[in-house]
């Protein structure tokens, strides 16, 4: 939006009297996650890194994440401000009913009518808005800098105005590294600059962490974008395959934290550090797999297989299943109070506080099992020591919240709050109108400096005016977004046939 907006101020400066005023620079935003990583995480490891961050920024308690605790649909959550049955990414896999074909989480990353589904991701939303005149984004004030271009342009009184209507309204500039729903494209369009990893990735690789935030610092500055999202596939790998309570799982929180110090030491390099606000958040906890009295579907007594058209189970805590037409009575009465731990529900009897199974995708019956028991259904095809997808009311399955950078209050820790009110905190902090979402600005508004305090009670004291010119105009390229796509996305027959070869859910998300 750069050169279209430099054009017209040129213009306006040359050509009229208008008065003109100076846009105030715009904060950039990088939101973090770290998969699976559980609220207290830092309460039994040393983490120097992330206590420095929330002294000189914002902690919340802990953040509830949306139901069911998956990753790919608490991502989504986050990055939309919807909950799993109004976005409609219900699941990390892909199915179909009729077919009874399921695909793993990596290659639903590549099926964008699995997320194309209604909601629009907050890249997309960002990069179709463009705001002449941003106020520092930690303004308080709402909608009122919320309008796109058009709708400025439109309230302008001035005759010259209409006439740059024709001019190419680009929005703002974002970028993805490895976060879920990067890969697909919603209403044709996808993110502006992208990493999407191999099917065979190592989530792990502390050096490979550090290029990623190389590569962002880039973004930011040689490329000038606005947003940018980060994913990390740990603490989540460690806590499924030692469990959450393991040495192993205490060493990668080391590795977190030392990736953390590593991060905001880009950033003052980068000199963005006054510019910049940070995010530090995931999708889910993790608890301790219960491996006595287990759930085995196989074996509860007058079940049988034979009256299912689809199930989809041996996927931690979580069942969906489509009985055979007539059989749904029987199949919920046998199932029902077969384990003391299982819980069974028709798709409308569903609890509500769940905001789960209002979706066309959610099956006429449904499973979940309490704290620590998974579902196993033909055969025992789960052998994790940690696992995540539970209630997500039960304290296991809370998850982080930081944040720091010129928008934000200084040592404040918040009250908990539920992750679907991410977004419009998102939203506020880029300047851009939010879509329709189920969470609240008002829930988040209390980390955010007020703009008429001069000085925070501690910590530095921040410009109050920026100096600096406005930001270098460069070229914009419209409709770039392959350019930035550092590994070309696989074809879908060969991600579905390495799945089929790989005989697996490809990962443990
Ligand atoms: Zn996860």
């Amino acid at each position: 939006m750069l050169l279209p907006l430099g054009l017209l101020w040129a213009a306006l400066s040359l050509g009229s009297c208008f008065p003109l005023q100076r846009a105030p620079t715009r904060s950039k935003l990088l939101l973090v996650s770290f998969d699976g990583f559980r609220w207290n995480y830092d309460q039994d490891v040393d983490t120097p890194n992330l206590d420095t961050m929330a002294a000189e920024g914002v902690k919340a308690k802990y953040m509830t994440p949306a139901f069911v605790t998956l990753t790919s649909p608490c991502h989504f959550t986050l990055l939309t401000g919807r909950y799993l049955e109004n976005h409609g990414v219900i699941h990390n896999m892909w199915f179909d009913t009729k077919t009874g074909v399921k695909l793993p989480y990596y290659t639903t990353q590549g099926i964008s009518s699995w997320w194309d589904n209604g909601s629009l991701p907050i890249w997309i939303t960002a990069q179709r808005q463009a705001s002449v005149a941003p106020p520092p984004a930690h303004t308080l004030h709402t909608p009122s800098h919320a309008a796109t271009l058009q709708e400025k342009l439109q309230a302008s009184h001035d005759p010259q105005w209409p006439r740059v209507l024709s001019l190419p309204v680009n929005g703002l500039k974002t970028g993805s590294i490895h976060f879920p729903g990067t890969k697909a494209k919603y209403q044709g369009e996808e993110v502006y600059k992208k990493m999407v990893e191999p099917a065979l990735f190592n989530y792990s690789n502390e050096t490979n962490w550090r290029q990623s935030i190389d590569t962002v610092m880039e973004w930011f500055t040689a490329d000038n974008l606005d947003f940018i999202t980060l994913y990390f596939g740990e603490p989540d790998s460690s806590g499924h395959k030692f469990g959450p309570e393991s040495t192993q799982r205490k060493a990668m929180i080391e590795q977190v934290d030392r990736t953390v110090g590593y991060l905001r030491q880009r950033i003052r390099e980068s000199g963005l550090e006054s510019k910049l606000n940070l995010i530090i958040t995931s999708d889910h906890g993790m608890e301790t797999v219960i491996k006595t009295n287990e759930i085995v579907i196989r074996t509860v007594s007058n079940f049988t297989f034979k009256d299912l058209d689809f199930e989809l189970l041996d996927y931690g805590p979580n069942g969906l299943l489509v009985p055979k037409e007539g059989k749904l009575e029987h199949v919920y009465s046998v199932l029902k109070n077969a384990h003391p731990n299982l819980h069974v529900y028709k798709k409308e009897e569903f609890p509500k506080r769940f905001h789960y199974a209002n979706h066309s995708r959610i099956t006429p019956l449904l499973l979940y099992s309490d704290p620590g028991y998974v579902i196993h259904g033909r055969y025992k095809v789960q052998f994790n020591k940690g696992e995540h997808g539970f209630d997500n009311e039960a304290m296991n399955m809370k998850t982080i919240f930081r944040a720091v950078g010129p928008a934000f209050r200084k040592g404040l820790e918040v009250e908990p709050f539920e992750s679907v009110n991410v977004y419009a905190l998102l939203c506020e902090l880029l300047g851009i109108s939010p879509e329709p979402h189920d969470g609240s600005l008002e829930v988040t508004k209390p980390m955010l400096r007020d703009p008429a305090e001069p000085t925070e009670p501690t910590g530095p004291t921040e410009p109050t005016e920026p100096t600096e010119p406005t930001e270098p105009i460069g070229p914009t390229k419209p409709g770039g977004n392959g350019s930035g796509s550092l590994h070309p996305a696989k074809e879908l027959p060969l991600m579905l046939g390495l799945a089929l070869v790989l005989g697996c859910w490809g990962g443990i998300f």
